[in-house]
C-alpha cells in the first residue's frame, strides 16, 4: 500500500485528506468548514492549517476545526501519511489581504483540488483547456468572456476553478469570485429582502475575475438575468475577466435574454466533448497516482472500455473499486474485484445490443470502408484484414460459435476459425493492433 510520505507535497497530502473527509462528512459541513482551509506548513509531527478570515467564518471556523472536526482530520492525516500529526490551526486575521503569498480563496469558494496540473488534456477538451490557461495567465485579453460549454461531468467546473486557483497563486491579493448561477440568484433574492442590494452589487462588481458556473440555470430567472447583465457590463467595462460555463451554447439556451446571449458570445465559445478511450485511460491513470493501491494496466483498460459517458462516472467507478477493495481488505485489485465493483453501475448504463451486424458496421466505419464491404466476397487485403478483425471481435466479445459467425459473414466455419486463430497470434505480437481493437470494442459498446 503506497502511503504519502510527509515529504510529499503538502498540497497532495491535504487533497488526499480532503478527499477522505468529503466522503465522511455532510456536503454542507465539508463545504463550510473544510474546503476553505489552506495547508501552509508541515513537519514530521505537525501540520499547520490556515482558516481564511473574513465574512462569517474566521474564529468560528478555527474553533470548529480544533474541536468538532479535530479527531476526524487527525485520523485522516494518519491514514494518508502513516504518521500522527497534530493540528496547528491559525486564523488568517488579514481576511483576504494574503500577506503570506499562499493561495487564498475569496469567500473560500475555490477548491484547491482543481488545478491545471491535474487536468488531463485530450482531443475532447484541448481548446477549452488552452483557452482557460490563456485567460488565467492573461485575464481580459483575447478571450473575454470565455464561455465553456459541454455535458455534465466533463470538467467544466474543474477548469473554471483551475483558472481561479492559478490566477490567485500568481496574483496574490487579487479578488476572485467563484459562484454559480443558483447561488447568484439566491443571494440576489436575499439581498433584496434584506435591503442589502448595494452590498450584493459591490461584492459582484468589484472583483478582478468572475467565475460563474452553470449559467444555464440563470435562464429562467428574469430578475437574476437583469442583475447579471449589469454585473457583466460593469466588469467588462472595467477590463475584468469573466468566465462562464454552461451545459449548452448561449444560442441554444431557451429563455436566455438576447442581450445576454450577445454578450456571452462576444469572446470565445469553447466546448468540451466526452473523452475518447485514450483520454479516459490517461485520466484513470492520473487519478490512481495518489491512491494507495496498484492497478494492473488490464484493469484500467477494462474501466476505460466500459465507462464511456463522462469523467465523473469514471471517478465514480474508481471509487467503487477502491471501496470494494476496502471491504475485502485487499490492496491488490484483481480483475474479478473490478468486475464485481462495476457490475451494478454497468447494468444501469444503457447497454447497446451487440450483434455481429453492429460489429461489422463499427469495423467498416473505423477503417472507412463502404457499408457492407466486409461481407462481400472481396479478398484484397484492405478488406480481408478488417474482416478478420471483425470476426475476431465477434468471437471474443459475443462468444458466438464459428458456424454462426460464418453465417453472418457469409463464410464457412473453417474460414472463420482460421481467421480468428491468425488474429489471436497477431494481437499478441502487435501493440498497435491491440490499441485499434480496444478502440473498436469501445466504439462497439458505446450507445
Ligand atoms: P462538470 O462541471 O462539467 O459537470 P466537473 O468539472 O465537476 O464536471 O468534473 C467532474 C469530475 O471529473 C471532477 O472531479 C473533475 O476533477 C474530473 N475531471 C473532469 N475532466 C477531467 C480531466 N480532463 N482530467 C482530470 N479530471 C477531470
Ligand atoms: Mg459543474
Amino acid at each position: 500500500m503506497k502511503k504519502l510520505k510527509t515529504k510529499d507535497n503538502i498540497n497532495d497530502i491535504w487533497s488526499a485528506v480532503t478527499a477522505q473527509l468529503r466522503d465522511e462528512m455532510s456536503g454542507v459541513a465539508f463545504d463550510t468548514w473544510i474546503m476553505p482551509i489552506v495547508p501552509i506548513g508541515i513537519t514530521g509531527t505537525e501540520i499547520r492549517l490556515k482558516v481564511p478570515g473574513g465574512l462569517q467564518k474566521g474564529s468560528l471556523g478555527k474553533s470548529m476545526i480544533t474541536t468538532k472536526y479535530r479527531s476526524l482530520i487527525e485520523s485522516s492525516l494518519r491514514s494518508v501519511t502513516g504518521k500522527d500529526l497534530s493540528l496547528d490551526v491559525c486564523f488568517d486575521e488579514a481576511g483576504g489581504s494574503n500577506q503570506s503569498g499562499d493561495p487564498i480563496t475569496y469567500e473560500g469558494m475555490l477548491n484547491n483540488k482543481y488545478t491545471f496540473e491535474n487536468f488531463i488534456v485530450g482531443n475532447n477538451n484541448n481548446l477549452a483547456q488552452a483557452a482557460s490557461l490563456a485567460v488565467a495567465e492573461n485575464p481580459a485579453g483575447k478571450y473575454n468572456p470565455l464561455f465553456i460549454y459541454g455535458g455534465s461531468g466533463l470538467g467544466k467546473t474543474h477548469l473554471l476553478q483551475a483558472i481561479g486557483n492559478y490566477y490567485l497563486t500568481h496574483n496574490p491579493g487579487k479578488k476572485v469570485l467563484y459562484t454559480t448561477s443558483e447561488k447568484f440568484t439566491y443571494e440576489l433574492v436575499n439581498a433584496i429582502r434584506e435591503k442589502t442590494n448595494q452590498e450584493f452589487r459591490n461584492r459582484h462588481r468589484t472583483v478582478d475575475l468572475l467565475l460563474l458556473d452553470d449559467v444555464q440555470f440563470l435562464s429562467t430567472k428574469e430578475l437574476a438575468q437583469e442583475e447579471f447583465y449589469h454585473t457583466f457590463n460593469a466588469l467588462y467595462e472595467a477590463g475584468k475577466q469573466i468566465v462562464l460555463t454552461s451545459d449548452r451554447l448561449p444560442s441554444e439556451t431557451p429563455h436566455l435574454a438576447d442581450r445576454l446571449k450577445t454578450r456571452f458570445q462576444m469572446g470565445l465559445l469553447a466546448d468540451i466533448q466526452p473523452p475518447d478511450y485514450e483520454t479516459r485511460l490517461a485520466i484513470l491513470k492520473s487519478k490512481i497516482e495518489n491512491e494507495y493501491f496498484t492497478f494492473d494496466e488490464e484493469i484500467m483498460e477494462y474501466v476505460a472500455n466500459n465507462i464511456t459517458s463522462n469523467v465523473r462516472d469514471l471517478e465514480g467507478a474508481l471509487k467503487r473499486i477502491l471501496a470494494y477493495a476496502g471491504i475485502e481488505r485487499t490492496n491488490t485489485i484483481s480483475m474479478e474485484l473490478a468486475q464485481k465493483a462495476l457490475k451494478e453501475i454497468l447494468s444501469t448504463l444503457p447497454q447497446r445490443n451487440i450483434t455481429t451486424a453492429v460489429i461489422i458496421d463499427e469495423v467498416e466505419k473505423y477503417y472507412r470502408l463502404p457499408k457492407g464491404s466486409l461481407i462481400t466476397k472481396k479478398r484484397s487485403s484492405d478488406i480481408a484484414y478488417p474482416r478478420h478483425i471483425a470476426m475476431y471481435i465477434s468471437r471474443v466479445i459475443l462468444d458466438e460459435s464459428y458456424a454462426k459467425i460464418g453465417e453472418d459473414f457469409r463464410r464457412d466455419h473453417s474460414t472463420v476459425m482460421n481467421a480468428v486463430k491468425k488474429m489471436k497470434k497477431l494481437v499478441t505480437e502487435n501493440p498497435e493492433l491491440q490499441d485499434s481493437i480496444k478502440e473498436l470494442v469501445a466504439n462497439i459498446k458505446r450507445d
